[in-house]
C-alpha cells in the first residue's frame, strides 16, 4: 500500500508489487549474487524457468544458440519448441569442443549455452577457451551450474555472462521444494531483469524461504557430498575393470586437468557405466534396491540411482559409450550401506551376464 500520491509515482521504491519479490526475495537473490560474483540475480519458479528466462533474456528471431550437446534434455526441449517458433535456431556442439567453437560461430550467433559437467555424461567444458574464442563478437555465455554450485565453481570469473541454477536441487537441499536462479555480470543484468518481469516468472515466498533455508547448510552439506561421492566413485573403480566411472574429480576422467584447474570441488553427482546386458539385468538391479532410491530430481539426503540413455539424446555427437549408464545421487546414509546395496545390486546384474 502506498501512503501517498507521491509514493504512488515514485518507481524507485523497491517494493511496489508482488511481483518484484519481497525483502526474503532481495535477501536470497543476494546471497546467490555474492557467491557467485554476480552483478544480481533473478529468482524464477525453476530451474527449467531460469533456463528459458535467461535465454528468452538475449536472444531475438533470427538468432542462433549454440549448446552443448550434453545438455540436461530439458533445455534442449525448450530450445526445439519455443525458442525454435520463435525462429531462433539452435545448433549442439561436442562438449570437448574447446576454443574449436570458433569454427561453430557465426555471424547469426548471439548466446552459447554450456553446462559443465553434463548432468548425465559429465564431460566438462572449456568456459575460458570457449568465452576467449568469442572475443569482441556481442555473443553471451550461459552456463548451468547446479552441479558444483557457485562454492566450487564460478563461471562468470571464468568468462561466462549468466550463470544458472536449479535450485531444486542443491541449494534447497532437502527435496522439498522447486526453484532455479539466474545471476548476471553488468552487461548482462539489464535485460535478464526486464525479460524476468515482463515474463511474470517469479518464484514464491515459500519457496524463497525453504531454499534461504537451505543455504545455511550449502556448505557443509556440499564438502559432504563430495567427500561421499567421491569415496563411492573409487570404490565402483575398484569393484571391477568392467566397471567405468565418470566423475570428473577422478584422475582417470578424461576432463581432470579442466576440473583441477577450473573447480575448488565436485559435487554429489556421477556416472557409471555397467556392460552390455539385458533389460532384465537392469531391471534386477534397480528394481531391488533398499537405500538408492529411483528418481531423477537429487540434491535431498536421499542416494539416487538413475538408468539413463544419453545415445538416444545425443545429436551433434554420438554417445559412443557401448554399454548401461546409471547415474548416482549420494546422499547421506551410512556410507557401508549405500555399498553394500550397491554391492547387491551389481552382483545381481552381472550374474544375469554370467559374470
Ligand atoms: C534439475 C536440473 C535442471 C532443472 O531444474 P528444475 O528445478 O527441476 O526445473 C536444470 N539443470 C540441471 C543440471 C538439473 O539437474
Amino acid at each position: 500500500m502506498f501512503d501517498t500520491l507521491d509514493e504512488l509515482e515514485d518507481h524507485k521504491i523497491r517494493y511496489r508489487y508482488g511481483r518484484q519479490g519481497t525483502p526474503l526475495t532481495s535477501a536470497l537473490e543476494d546471497v546467490v549474487s555474492e557467491l557467485e560474483g554476480a552483478e544480481g540475480t533473478v529468482l524464477c519458479p525453476s530451474g527449467v524457468a531460469a533456463i528459458s528466462v535467461a535465454l528468452l533474456s538475449c536472444l531475438s528471431s533470427g538468432d542462433e544458440l549454440l549448446v552443448t550437446d550434453s545438455v540436461y534434455e530439458p533445455t534442449r526441449a525448450f530450445c526445439e519448441t519455443v525458442l525454435k517458433r520463435q525462429g531462433i535456431t539452435t545448433r549442439y556442439f561436442d562438449p570437448r569442443i574447446g576454443d574449436g567453437i570458433s569454427a561453430f560461430i557465426s555471424e547469426r550467433t548471439r548466446a552459447i549455452f554450456l553446462e559443465s559437467p553434463g548432468s548425465l555424461t559429465f564431460e566438462l567444458q572449456d568456459i575460458p577457451a570457449i568465452a576467449g574464442a568469442i572475443g569482441s563478437r556481442d555473443i553471451t555465455v550461459l552456463v548451468d551450474n547446479s552441479w558444483a554450485t557457485p562454492l566450487y565453481c564460478k563461471p562468470l570469473s571464468l568468462g561466462a555472462d549468466i550463470v544458472i541454477h536449479s535450485g531444486t536441487k542443491m541449494f534447497a537441499g532437502h527435496s522439498d521444494t522447486m526453484i532455479g536462479t539466474a545471476s548476471a555480470n553488468a552487461k548482462a543484468l539489464p535485460g535478464l531483469i526486464k525479460t524476468h518481469r515482463t515474463l511474470g516468472q517469479i518464484a514464491s515466498p515459500d519457496d524463497t524461504f525453504l531454499t534461504m533455508r537451505g543455504m545455511r547448510t550449502l556448505a557443509v552439506r556440499m564438502k559432504e557430498h563430495q567427500a561421499r561421492a567421491l569415496e563411492l566413485a573409487q570404490w565402483l573403480e575398484g569393484w571391477s575393470d568392467k566397471i567405468k566411472v565418470l566423475h570428473p574429480g577422478l584422475p582417470s576422467h578424461p576432463d581432470h586437468g579442466v576440473f583441477k584447474r577450473d573447480f575448488s570441488g565436485s559435487g554429489s553427482l556421477f556416472s557409471f557405466i555397467l556392460p552390455e546386458a539385458p533389460r532384465t539385468a537392469k531391471a534386477a538391479m534397480v528394481d531391488n534396491m533398499t537405500l538408492f532410491g529411483m528418481g531423477y530430481s537429487w540434491g535431498g539426503f536421499e542416494s539416487l540411482v538413475l538408468p539413463a540413455w544419453p545415445q538416444k539424446i545425443r545429436t551433434a555427437v554420438p554417445w559412443r559409450e557401448p554399454g548401461n549408464l546409471f547415474r548416482l545421487h549420494v546422499g547421506f546414509e551410512d556410507m557401508g550401506e549405500l555399498k553394500a546395496d550397491l554391492d547387491s545390486g551389481l552382483k545381481r546384474y552381472f550374474s544375469i551376464l554370467g559374470m
